[in-house]
């Protein structure tokens, strides 16, 4: 098998927090939670409260539909950061 890419023009959409000030980022630890649909935990990037969302944020967009995080998709995450820059 190969794998081929190419460049594509797509959304970068954020959820914002109610404080105004951040965006839900997935938190570190294990952020599943086995419902169905499955729910990650994201932590506020200013407030840092806690919240439960039904996708990875954040998304990317393309052609309507979203694209979440490989490493989000695992039921069991490493411990290690997922971090963008704003
Ligand atoms: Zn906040």
């Amino acid at each position: 098998m190969t794998i081929k890419s190419r460049k594509v023009e797509c959304e970068f959409k954020e959820m914002l927090c109610k404080c105004d000030k951040g965006v839900y980022r997935l938190t570190d630890k294990l952020p599943i939670e086995d419902t169905n649909p499955k729910q990650w935990r994201h932590r506020c990037t200013s407030c840092g409260v806690e919240v439960y969302i039904t996708a990875a944020y954040p998304l990317l967009v393309y052609k309507e539909r979203d694209f979440m995080l490989a490493d989000s998709l695992r039921f069991e995450r490493h411990s290690k950061k997922v971090s963008f820059s704003k």
